[in-house]
């Protein structure tokens, strides 16, 4: 994609506001390796990071390995989790996918991506998210709120996360990919709130091609299309 230079710039301004307003952004889920950040993963799908971390501190005390989780039924999995949604297939997914880490990788996490989307529960953002943060792999994880932002702010214009992971991909160093994801999902969940965005209040409202119209007319911001669902796996 070959960006004129004045898009350039103002891109390179959202990088280093957003760096400025988000300097420490990391993920909020609590994991301590790559099997705990990927279980985490899978649980968080349509459920709040906060909802996640109720459950998984004493999860993952009783259950740090892939073998350890495979001691329980996926009655008592359910059970562990059951205050979260969809907790019913979230406890089957994560026990096949126990079973295929122990079966084919020694019980430990792959590192690629096709690797890790055959595994039940997984799709491209959960991927994503583990190579991004537990192997330090340049990758852009699209959840809503990167959808969003993304959108409202022109730096994608897709109507679906692939589309616009290749379009974040393209405007971005990759070397920032991984802070990009969680400069955007920080800036969702603070501000560029998906009803009630705070553009009065956004530092980015200068570079914001949303938030200029917004201030220009009343009205909902853009950006609104939402996200296809994370394939499940069967
Ligand atoms: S100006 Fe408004 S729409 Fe644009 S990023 Fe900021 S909060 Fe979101």
């Amino acid at each position: 994609m070959e960006l004129s230079q004045a898009e350039q710039e103002r891109v390179a301004r959202i990088r280093a506001k957003l760096a400025r307003m988000y300097p420490r952004a990391t993920t909020a889920l609590i994991w301590r390796t790559p099997f705990e950040l990927l279980v985490a993963t899978i649980l968080s799908a349509q459920t709040t990071d906060a909802a996640v971390n109720q459950v998984t501190p004493a999860l993952f005390a009783e259950c740090p390995t892939p073998e350890a989780m495979l001691r329980l039924s996926e009655d008592e999995l359910a059970d562990r989790i059951r205050s979260i949604g969809l907790y019913r297939s979230k406890a089957r997914n994560i026990l096949a996918t126990c079973r295929i880490l122990v079966e084919q990788y020694g019980g430990e996490v792959p590192r690629s991506r096709e690797e890790l989307m055959k595994l039940p529960g997984v799709g491209r953002k959960t991927a994503n998210v583990v190579l991004s943060n537990a192997f330090g792999e340049p990758a852009i994880a699209v959840d809503t709120h990167v959808f969003r932002v993304a959108r409202r702010l022109g730096l994608a214009s897709g109507d679906t996360p692939e589309r616009v992971e290749e379009e974040l991909m393209a405007r971005l160093p990759r070397e920032e990919w991984s802070r990009a994801h969680h400069w955007l999902i920080w800036h969702g969940r603070k501000i560029c709130h998906a009803r009630n965005p705070r553009c009065e209040l956004c530092p980015l409202l200068p570079e914001c091609p949303t938030g200029q119209q917004q201030a220009g007319h009343s009205g909902q911001p853009g950006g609104e299309a939402r996200p296809t669902r994370e394939r499940r796996s069967p």
